[in-house]
């Protein structure tokens, strides 16, 4: 009997023991104007032998630009341009990894990703997969890599995702599009620069600032806030209120929309998001729609979800002149909505983040339809 007593005594604290997730963080971040040129010195100590290179993932934004001659080039570096064009995928990951097996004969001495979060997440997936075996698609999913990346680094030059700090790189594979989520996936070092921020076109600001502005909303009202959640999550509102709603000059609009993306994946790194990323990622899923887009293409609907979220991101439409696109959905077919519908429906944490666990209840297939039909 006491010995039973005991057992159940220890299983319950086995549970409580398990109950909160103990997740890694960025252990080491550089911020300020310029100091992507301190990079350099970064790098140096990390650098095994002159033949153990560093791989550059850059934005192909940036070829021919001022930037790409102030990459620390050293020994049989690699710089590889990317298009941010389309969303990452499985199968580029592995290609890249095959690329630069094939291109050395040594183990990289560490991924530098320079872009928004298609290549910050891309740069993630290659560190990851350069020390585990398989495919990135394997990979798709929690806490399935059981080898540490390679040392990995990642210098965002758009804000918004938090990509820059979370513990998730999200690819687009053959059968879903799904993160590889795990410890290993952050980031080793972060560069925030604002000054590389200065090129981003105004559409493009404000779609990926918003990723920022919704995530601080989905968690903030999400069943699964907790304190620690809530900390970043208000912070990086105010944030984001000050940028698309305030007066600030353009060097305070830049450093402070770095700082909301930084808090807002902060916090979700403990919550979790909500009914517009669900739905978002059926628009990508199937007609590959970006992210920041995406999103803002759900959220402008969902007033019954989010009033004062919806009522403040419409303000901040009219402020920057923002026109969404129209009839989006308009023209799809019956099979097509299915398969957007099923995409979006089998986010189970997301809908209960949102509405709790009884969510099934209170949100149906056929109004998920009737959303998407007004997009
Ligand atoms: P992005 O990386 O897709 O880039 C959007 C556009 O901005 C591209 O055309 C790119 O070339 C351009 N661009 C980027 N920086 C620029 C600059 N300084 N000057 C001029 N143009 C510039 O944008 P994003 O919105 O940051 O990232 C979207 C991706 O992030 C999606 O793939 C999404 O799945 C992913 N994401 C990841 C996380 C995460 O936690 N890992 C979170 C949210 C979104
Ligand atoms: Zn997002």
């Amino acid at each position: 009997m006491e010995l039973k007593n005991r057992t159940e005594k220890q299983s319950a604290t086995l549970n409580t023991k398990n109950k909160y997730k103990n997740f890694p963080m960025v252990p080491r971040v550089v911020f300020g104007r310029g100091s992507f040129d301190q990079l350099e010195q970064i790098l140096l100590p990390k650098r095994r032998n002159s033949d153990a290179p560093f791989i550059y993932l850059v934005d192909d934004f940036f070829e021919g630009k001022q930037l790409e001659q102030r990459i620390p080039w050293l020994f049989n570096d690699q710089v590889i341009f990317i298009s941010a064009d389309e969303e990452p995928k499985t199968g580029q990951v592995d290609a890249l990894v095959e690329k630069i097996n094939n291109d050395f004969d040594e183990l990289p001495s560490g991924i530098v990703g320079i872009g928004g979060g298609t290549l910050l997440d891309l740069a993630k997936a290659v560190a990851i997969m350069m020390a585990n075996k398989g495919s990135s698609k394997d990979y798709q999913g929690w806490d399935l890599v059981t080898r540490p990346a390679l040392y990995h680094v990642g210098i965002p030059t758009i804000s918004g995702t938090g990509a820059e700090v979370s513990r998730t790189a999200v690819l687009l594979g053959p059968e879903k599009k799904l993160g590889i989520n795990s410890d290993y996936t952050t980031y080793d070092q972060v560069l925030l620069d604002p000054d590389l921020l200065r090129t981003v076109p105004q559409e493009q600001w404000f779609y990926t600032g918003m990723d920022c502005f919704i995530h601080c909303v989905e968690s903030l009202k999400g069943t699964y806030l907790n304190a620690f959640s809530q900390s970043y999550g208000e912070k990086a509102f105010e944030l984001c209120k000050e940028v698309f709603l305030g007066d600030l000059s353009q060097d305070s609009a830049e450093e402070k929309l770095m700082m909301a993306s930084w808090h807002g994946g902060m916090s979700i790194a403990y919550s979790q998001v909500g009914v517009a990323h669900a739905m978002s990622y059926g628009l990508s899923y199937l007609l590959g729609i970006r992210h920041g887009l995406g999103n803002c293409l759900v959220f402008q609907h969902l007033g019954e979800f989010y009033p004062e979220g919806v009522a403040l991101f419409k303000t901040m439409c009219e402020r920057h002149t923002i026109t969404l696109p129209k009839n989006i959905c308009a023209n799809l077919s019956e099979s097509e909505m299915d398969t957007m519908v099923a995409v979006a429906y089998s986010m189970d944490a997301l809908w209960e983040n949102a509405l709790g666990k009884d969510w099934k209840e209170l949100i149906s297939k056929e109004g998920i339809r009737a959303i998407y039909r007004n997009i």
